[in-house]
């Protein structure tokens, strides 16, 4: 029994080991055998079995030689491209974007489809032809599927990988993971979009090297995905974020969930396009009426900003009163997190980045001095990218968590499905 223990211990420890090297080899420039060693307390000796290892399964390569100043050259090492792949596919309001990345998170191949339709069972259906679709690309270039990620505008019960409510698609309890990882035989993690699309710019954007950072996903909700101390902020069942809802003004108007005055009534884009139309309506002129063809269903926040930018005082107008709202939320949120940066995304960052100052002055009147000395307010790098990002990185997270295990996991083709099905 005590055997069974400690070889249990001595395997757990080497699974442990194994991630520190490969999380080192992700994230900092240590490259070599000796300073990896140096930067992990481990033995060389114990570094070199577990890179051998490594090497192995195909996740970290040799590539060359590095001179120093005395000593022999050291080999070089680093992730190896061609560890795996990993799908990411997200389902917004009115498309479905795909990618399939390299085991460094290279988009190897993408696709896009826009919607007309939010049935569950077609989009449902799009949405796995075009994960077969990636799988294909993968098997042409010899990358076996570490996972695939899924991006969903909605609340996800983490554990379960199951969506509770999707408010904007009018979807209710569909359980992704179980269902995709029966169908495909691969890892499959769910991710509210919020979520994310932080981690997206953790690893690949503007908040790389940031560990406490909240992003905020301005649409025609808001949502928010926090990293506190490097790790996604998740709430007990994985609902935290949902700060649209946080009330700015009781006496506001009414949003769906039943409450008066949310932040994403008052300062999402429903507000922006309204604000405008009731002008237009009340007599006054605006460029972005033009632009729009004078009908209110035809008019965007990108024509609002575009009229703005011509020099229209209602859509400058207009911009300014969402800009000030949005700007009181933030303020709530470096109150209460005291994040290091806050990063904007979603459509509606294209509207507010010409108006950032705005934001800024809300943020450094408003809050306490001392929070806002050290905070930054950015947006966000990766655009439309970010989600579909997030959705990689979170798979590639929990294989630079456990890489053996998840190695051995990966298929290296799914299940005969055929693509017409
Ligand atoms: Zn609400």
């Amino acid at each position: 029994m005590v055997k069974v223990q400690k070889s249990a211990h001595k395997s757990l420890v080497r699974r442990l080991n194994m991630s520190l090297i490969l999380g080192y080899l992700r994230t900092s420039d240590r490259r070599t055998r000796a300073s990896l060693a140096a930067s992990t307390g481990l033995t060389r000796a114990t570094v070199s079995t577990l890179v051998d290892e490594l090497i192995a399964l195909n996740l970290v390569r040799e590539t060359g030689l590095q001179h120093s100043q005395g000593g022999r050259p050291a080999t070089r090492l680093e992730l190896n491209p061609e560890g795996g792949c990993v799908i990411g596919i997200e389902i917004g309001v009115g498309f479905i974007a795909a990618a399939l990345t390299d085991f460094i998170a290279n988009i190897r191949w993408r696709d896009r489809v826009e919607l007309d339709t939010s049935d569950p069972a077609k989009t449902v259906s799009i949405a796995e032809k075009l994960a077969l679709e990636a799988e294909h690309r993968g098997r042409a270039l010899s990358l076996k599927v570490l996972g695939i990620g899924l991006v969903l505008p909605g609340l996800i019960k983490t554990d379960e990988g199951r969506l509770k409510f999707a408010p904007n698609l009018g979807w209710h309890d569909m359980p992704f993971q179980e269902m995709w990882e029966k169908r495909f035989g691969v890892p499959v993690h769910v991710v509210n979009d919020g979520n994310a699309a932080a981690l997206g710019e953790h690893y690949f954007g503007v908040a790389a090297g940031y560990h406490d950072f909240i992003f905020i996903n301005a649409a025609v909700g808001i949502g928010a995905g926090i990293m506190i101390d490097g790790k996604l902020f998740q709430g007990v069942e994985g609902y935290a974020g949902e700060v649209g809802h946080m009330v700015i003004d009781p006496g506001g108007a009414l949003c769906p969930c039943g409450r008066r005055g949310c932040w994403e009534k008052a300062a999402g884009i429903q507000a922006l396009l309204k604000y405008v139309i009731d002008a237009v309506r009340s007599g006054r002129f605006s460029r972005a009426w033009e632009l729009a063809e004078g009908k209110a269903n035809k008019l965007t926040p990108d024509m609002i900003a575009q009229a703005a930018a011509e020099g229209d005082p209602l859509a400058s107008e207009a911009i300014t009163r969402i800009t000030n709202l949005f700007g009181i939320g933030v303020m709530n949120l470096i109150n209460t997190f005291n994040p290091q940066l806050i990063v904007i995304g979603g459509s509606l960052s294209r509207v507010i980045e010409p108006f950032l100052p705005i934001v800024e002055s809300v943020v450094s009147e408003q809050s306490f001095r001392t929070l806002t000395d050290k905070v930054v307010i950015k947006i966000s790098s990766l655009g439309d990218d970010a989600c579909l990002m997030g959705a990689v990185a979170a798979v590639l997270d929990t294989v630079f968590a456990d890489p053996a295990q998840r190695s051995e996991k990966a298929q290296q083709q799914f299940p005969a499905i055929s693509l017409k099905a």
